[in-house]
């Protein structure tokens, strides 16, 4: 089966061409209104703002079956592929498709709705919701929610199930993949299927992690809990690495029945008075003020922040909940002077990240600069070395965002799915979110992807186990080596299986499209 690879690689791909016949087929199929090539600026950009690439059209389907029907077309041609488009946060054109043709997931029919399997809550939504409507609707329809986020709500769900869905309930509940049941995939050869652990369970687990390689998601049924009312949320700060990853690795280990955090993440910052990478970052409120009287003098250019946070609802005592906060960071060795804390609402606390947009809005570094980010997973066995070489030396002064670092369990990772983790029980996640302005008046973004390139050759040099979240590369023995030769050989499978032409996610870069499926042209 690895042999397939070879006719689905880049490298011998000819140079595509509008296909004015395909447009004016699916524009009888989908109807006019359906496809634009007037909209094709929003289709040739990201969020990372490192790649331009223009597609033949943009289409916004309503139903499963505009989705089947436009892949259908594209198999009918030689060349054409489709890129299902989240809210085009990538980092690196994995939502685009040169000359090929962008759904706009986010058209599609609005679905909310609960159901109930004996006797448990899940609720059906559209691929092209937003995680933040989803939260909306549970907890003001049905007072429910679901169990596993990623830090900021303005991703598809299809978007982050293609790759994982990380953010601070992954210790607890795994990542969002792990957190749905079933799906509705409209696979590369237009079929639509529904399935799930036990129907069609392939499809289910290939798409989970997929990279957007074997179908397209139209809907996901999540799994629901009761959703709390109120957050108390908490930062904490440490001098040393090795005191800081001891207490997250206690606090993400911790039993069930044990009390816990709902909540654990971590983030490094510069030890400065920087407003962009150092203290004046941490406070959770104007209030509040940092005092750099605590740091102790034994430490180095940079502090890192444990940020946690405890569930509860208006019916539990308050000081019940002061003695489950009180137990659990009486145990941790943070800089006493240097916490910080607030309570909040639920939905407030999940939104959080909506209100760094603002700010960053209003600043021009949303939409109006590039943003090279980098985002790894590292190995327990490998972090405080990579904390050495990489927190303390090359990013001492910070990246102007966000420096995320907490741990993982392996264990709450379903290997079936098509992501790949470390090799360790314990893992860290490690998210540069760099914030820089455009130049003038910031560097260049080349410098910046040249910085990340030097963080991964160091990783390489080092023999680390770690792997790419998001990954991007662009020859065949970089996907190999990043899946592995199994998972890799599963890959292709997969792909072989799912999309033999290899239509879908062209802007992921693994395969080429090949005119035929490779079964028919051997
Ligand atoms: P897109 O970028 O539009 O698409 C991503 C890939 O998925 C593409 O290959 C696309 O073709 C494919 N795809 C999209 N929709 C579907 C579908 N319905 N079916 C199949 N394939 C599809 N990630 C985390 O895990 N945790 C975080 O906390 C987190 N925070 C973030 C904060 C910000 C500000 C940003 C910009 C990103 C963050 N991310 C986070 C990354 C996010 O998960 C990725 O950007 C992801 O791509 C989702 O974005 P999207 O919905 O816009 O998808």
């Amino acid at each position: 089966m690895i042999a397939c690879a070879e006719h689905f690689l880049p490298g011998n791909d000819a140079e595509p061409k509008p296909h004015d016949d395909v447009v004016s087929t699916l524009s009888k199929a989908l109807g006019v209104q359906a496809i634009t090539t007037d909209d094709l600026e929003i289709a040739s950009k990201d969020f990372g703002g490192l790649k331009f690439v223009k597609p033949l059209a943009l289409i916004r389907p309503s139903t499963a079956d505009d989705v089947a029907r436009v892949v259908r077309a594209a198999a009918r041609s030689p060349t054409l592929t489709v890129a299902a488009r989240g809210n085009g946060h990538s980092i690196n054109g994995q939502a685009m498709a040169e000359q090929g043709l962008v759904l706009d997931m986010r058209a599609m029919d609005e679905l909310v709705r609960l159901v109930t399997i004996d006797g448990a809550p899940y609720v059906d939504v559209s691929g092209g919701a937003l995680w933040e409507d989803v939260l909306k609707r549970c907890v003001s329809e049905f007072g429910l929610t679901p169990r596993s986020w990623t830090d900021y709500l303005s991703l598809t769900v299809g978007g982050t199930l293609s790759y994982a869905g990380v953010s601070g309930q992954a210790f607890r509940y795994g990542p969002q993949t792990s957190n749905v049941t079933e799906l509705e995939v409209v696979t590369g050869k237009g079929e639509t299927i529904v399935c799930s652990k036990t129907q069609s369970p392939e499809l289910f687990f290939a798409v989970l992690g997929g990279l957007g390689q074997f179908g397209i998601i139209t809907r996901a049924r999540i799994v629901l809990q009761e959703a709390p009312h109120t957050v108390r949320w908490i930062r904490v700060v440490y001098s040393e690495f090795e005191e800081f990853s001891s207490d997250a690795e206690w606090l993400v280990r911790r039993e069930e029945g044990e009390s816990s955090f709902d909540y654990v993440e971590g983030f490094v910052l510069a030890n400065s008075e920087d407003p962009s990478n150092g203290w004046p970052t941490l406070p959770l409120d104007p209030q509040q003020v940092f005092d750099p009287i605590h740091i102790p003098s034994s430490a180095g250019p940079v502090l890192y922040c444990l940020e946690l946070a405890l569930h509860y609802r208006y019916s539990d005592n308050p000081s019940h909940v002061d003695a489950v906060v009180d137990g659990l960071l009486g145990r941790l060795r943070f800089i006493k002077g240097l916490k910080f804390q607030v309570d909040i609402g639920y939905t407030e606390f999940l939104l959080r990240v909506k209100r760094d947009e603002e700010h960053a809005r209003a600043n021009g570094v949303w939409d109006d600069a590039p943003h090279p980010w980098l985002n790894l997973f590292v190995s327990k066995s490998n972090i405080a070395e990579f904390d050495g070489e990489v927190f303390k030396k090359i990013l001492k002064d910070g990246v102007h965002g966000p420096i995320l670092v907490y741990p993982l369990l392996r264990d709450k990772w379903d290997s079936r799915q098509s992501v790949v983790v470390p090799e360790s029980e314990i893992f860290y996640i490690v998210a540069l979110l760099r914030f820089s302005p455009a130049p003038p008046k910031g560097p260049p973004p080349q410098l910046l992807v040249e910085q990340n390139r030097q963080i991964l050759q160091l990783c390489l040099a080092k023999a680390f186990d770690f792997k790419l979240y998001f990954p991007h590369y662009h020859s065949r023995q970089d996907w190999i080596n990043h899946f592995g030769n199994h998972q890799w050989s599963r890959f292709v499978d997969r792909k072989t299986a799912f999309d033999p032409m290899a239509i879908l996610a062209p802007g992921q870069k693994i395969f080429s499209r090949v005119p035929q499926p490779y079964s028919v042209t051997q």
